[in-house]
């Protein structure tokens, strides 16, 4: 049995590389074989992006959210075969599975009514004053527009939310921009179950060929020859730091720049001040325990360290969180190659001088699977070896001792970027900790009081990214509806007759959206 690329609606598999998916429980191989794409069949999907893009940047927000909602339909009436055959890919549970499943269709859903609502594309209008003195002022409308071919890139650990149909290619493909989907080798036949779906839902829709394509690869090559292409527009990205940076460097040495949205790797420090310590170190001690072996620690929400006041009610807490990881239960991570980075990631952190481990028993255990881990240092340690808050992806976490409220400071300040900060605090400790919300700010893309990184709600308030190299572009989010602005730029048109304006800017506002008219929101005329 073989896997096919995607070339817009047609099938092929002409790679004479061919690779596997592997069942990270048992480490068998998976059965059906997969052809890594070539480098025509890369080239040829992105050429049918940029021809479907002539027509696909024209469809109404009503005809693209009847394509997302078809999407997940077709989605879900895949079945129990998604869930298995991803079960199979990635180790994962069935329950985590489905409940993935219900993400991407509400995200798929979310958009669909963002799209048929109108105002994302925050269209403006400044009406003309031809009698202006000394000079006439034109008319001037604006509105958002599709950036053209999009190539996207998904992560291993969520096979369904961050890959074929999440949240990059949906905002991709509700900002007007046909999707070349690189499949995560992974989780391959998953890929293709889902590409399956979204071809259906194009085809039935009446979509032009190239809307969406997707290709194999198990090697950076094909990736790299998607960015490299000169019809490709932008890039979306959820993945490692290494392959983040490694794809935005190939984008910007381009002959024609494009952006990368690389959202990748992130340690989420978790601060506990005093006042929360002395009044709930237990039940603290329990929730963090769970935040971070949650799904084998696999999420790039982790709390990777948590920073904790040098009090008399440290010890039993910081012991009491050991002992909870050291009780769970060892569990199997994505990949090989992702339980041997958990594995070098942990011997690092404890070669650092002034580090320990208290975890008793070593990351990786005999049956394949690895075990959660604890570490301890102090703020100044982790001060002079900012490699400490490097993120080390799986169920591990460092426990740094702050002297006082100024070496904690210090600390926040010292970070670099991360998708999230959390602080855990009583009314009290928040009031007087203000002034470390206010650096953590300047930080991450999402800051948690009194609650845990990992869930990521997907909403349109919701931001999901953060300064590097927690992403390639602070000013985004992959998470949201937000995200779909990172596939768009504005357009002007000046003194356009009325007929030649796209409907969002027309006179009398026909889709009854809001618009920004000589500086007022409102849904009026203009
Ligand atoms: P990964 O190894 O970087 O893989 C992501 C994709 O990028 C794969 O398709 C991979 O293909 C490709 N790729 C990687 N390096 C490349 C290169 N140099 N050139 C071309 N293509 C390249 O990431 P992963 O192991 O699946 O994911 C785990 C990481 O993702 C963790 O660090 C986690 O924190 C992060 N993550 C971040 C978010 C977020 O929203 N910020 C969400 C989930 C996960 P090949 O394998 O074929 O090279």
């Amino acid at each position: 049995m073989t896997g096919q690329h995607f070339i817009g609606y047609e099938r092929s598999a002409a790679g004479a590389q061919i690779f596997q998916g592997i069942n990270p429980a048992t480490g068998e191989k998976l059965p059906l074989i997969f052809h890594e794409a070539t480098l025509d069949e890369v080239a040829r999907a992105v050429e049918k992006a940029a021809v479907a893009s002539e027509s696909y940047r024209r469809k109404s927000g009503v005809e693209k959210a009847d394509f997302l909602e078809k999407i997940a339909v077709e989605i879900l009436s895949l079945g129990d075969e998604l869930i298995q055959t991803a079960a199979a890919e990635t180790a994962l549970p069935e329950a985590r599975l489905q409940g993935e499943r219900g993400r991407t269709v509400g995200q798929l859903r979310l958009f669909a009514e963002l799209l048929r609502e109108g105002s994302w594309l925050d269209a403006r209008i400044d009406t003309a004053q031809p009698a202006r003195l000394p000079a006439a002022k034109p008319d001037l409308r604006q509105m958002q527009r599709p950036l053209g071919p999009v190539g996207v890139f998904g992560a291993s650990n969520f096979p369904l939310a961050f890959s074929v149909a999440g949240g990059d290619t949906v905002s991709a493909l509700a900002a007007g921009c046909p999707v070349i989907f690189k499949a995560h080798p992974a989780h391959p036949a998953t890929c293709e179950l889902v590409a399956g779906a979204i071809s259906r839902a194009a085809e039935n829709c009446g979509l032009p060929d190239g809307v969406f394509s997707l290709v194999q690869g198990a090697g950076t090559e094909v990736g790299m020859t998607l960015v490299q292409h000169p019809l490709l527009k932008a890039v979306g990205f959820t993945g490692s730091f290494r392959g983040g940076k490694a794809l935005y460097d190939a984008a910007v040495r381009r002959p024609e720049p494009i952006p990368v949205y690389a959202e990748m790797g992130s340690t989420n420090p978790v601060f506990i001040l005093p006042g929360a310590l002395r009044e709930r170190g237990e039940s603290l001690a329990s929730a963090l325990a769970g935040s971070i072996t949650l799904g084998v620690g696999q999420f790039c929400t982790n709390p990777g360290v948590f920073v904790v006041p040098d009090l008399p009610e440290t010890a039993p807490f910081v012991r009491s969180v050991a002992e909870k990881l050291s009780a769970t239960a060892p569990g199997f991570m994505l990949t090989g190659g992702i339980r041997q980075a958990y594995e070098r990631g942990i011997g690092q952190l404890q070669r650092v001088s002034g580090t320990e481990r208290l975890t008793a028993s070593t990351p990786a255990v005999e049956s394949g699977a690895v075990t959660a881990q604890l570490l301890r240092t102090t703020a100044k340690t982790a001060m002079a070896n900012p490699e400490l808050t490097d993120e080390v992806f799986g169920p591990a976490s460092l426990t740094i001792v702050a002297d006082d409220k100024m070496q904690t400071l210090a600390f926040a300040r010292s970070l670099h970027g991360h998708l999230t900060a959390t602080v855990h605090g009583t009314p009290d400790d928040l009031n007087e900790y203000a002034d470390l919300i206010e650096i953590l700010e300047t930080k991450v893309g999402r800051v948690v009081i009194n609650g845990f990184p990992t869930g990521v709600e997907v909403a349109h308030a919701m931001v999901h990214g953060g300064p590097y190299p927690a992403t390639t572009d602070s000013r985004s989010t992959s998470v949201g509806t937000s995200a779909i602005r990172r596939f768009t730029r504005p357009v002007c048109y000046q003194d356009f007759p009325e007929n030649l304006l796209p409907d969002e800017l027309k006179n009398n506002n026909p889709l009854d959206i809001w618009r920004l008219l000589d500086g007022t929101w409102t849904k009026g005329y203009s």
